[in-house]
């Protein structure tokens, strides 16, 4: 078995990470990485590089995480993913995910396209450690997404799934022709939450507007479906969510049990390139 941080040597082969001090690129000495300059980064034993220059903080903990993972695995994305497939450049040789939590959706891309080379970026010290558990190579740092550890134009294609953009960075790293695959909520997403919850719709279009304003919008794909939860993994979905963030366990329950077995997926997966002229 390859120990993980093995899996993040030969993923940086095809990947090189650059010194977060001086941007210079770095190379493999022992279990560190270092640059020209004298600068060292660690490569550590869990098989991720930490650049933040800070230590890690984030409202997502494990156990969060872990209600993630049962989500994500109940099959209740598995449209949302073949959407994502369906929109990636063929060309693509290089895929970051900027906000991959626990890895979960880049190791679904990396499955499928066994001559990619995967990165993973997240604030999140719980996510970016769960994500080294998969056995695929590839490049895990925990990083802020405003200053990512590579150099200009190194992404085919970027993916940025539920969580916040930092558009001019994206388009820093990804190269001429590259691809930013952004998902976003729709108005039914985890509609049965909120009606259990008593709130208004999830009131979509900012999200939108401001891709539209940052980039061209190349392709889209909606995936609006109901799917069957088991009474496990409605209570994944009501402890994932941030709309239930702040209830307390027994709160937590009657939501899950108001769902009455099945949740709805409404997701936008939104293909947008560099606009012309920039
Ligand atoms: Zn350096």
């Amino acid at each position: 078995m390859t120990s993980k941080r093995e899996r993040f040597f030969s993923a940086i082969e095809h990947l090189p990470v650059l010194c977060p001090v001086c941007r210079d690129r770095l190379r493999r000495e022992g279990d560190n990485l270092s640059c020209d300059g004298g600068h060292i980064l660690n490569v550590n034993r869990k098989g991720y590089i930490h650049t933040l220059g800070r230590k890690a903080t984030s409202m997502y903990d494990g156990d969060l995480f872990d209600a993630r993972r049962t989500v994500l695995s109940s099959g209740a994305y598995q449209g949302v993913v073949e959407a994502i497939d369906g929109l990636i450049p063929m060309e693509t040789r290089r895929i970051l995910d900027a906000g991959c939590g626990d890895g979960w959706w880049l190791y679904q891309i990396l499955q499928r396209h066994r001559d990619m080379t995967g990165a993973g970026c997240d604030l999140s010290r719980d996510g970016i450690e769960k994500a080294t558990d998969w056995e695929t190579p590839a490049v895990w740092a925990l990083s802020d997404l405003r200053n990512l550890p590579f150099d200009d134009g190194c992404f085919d294609t970027v993916l940025n799934i539920l969580s916040p953009a930092a558009y001019q960075e994206f388009e820093r790293v990804l190269s001429r022709d590259g691809r930013l695959i952004k998902v976003y909520p729709r108005e039914n997403y985890l509609r049965e939450i909120r009606e259990a919850m008593g709130v208004s719709p999830y009131l979509d279009g900012q999200v939108e507007e401001y891709l539209e304003e940052k980039m061209e919008v190349t392709g889209k794909k909606r995936v609006l479906e109901t799917v069957p939860v088991t009474p496990e993994q409605a209570l994944a979905f009501v402890q994932m969510s941030p709309l239930c963030h702040d209830l307390k366990p027994l709160e937590k329950e009657d939501v899950a049990r108001k769902i009455q077995g099945r949740i709805t997926i409404d997701l936008e997966v939104a293909a947008a390139k560099r606009k012309s002229g920039q």
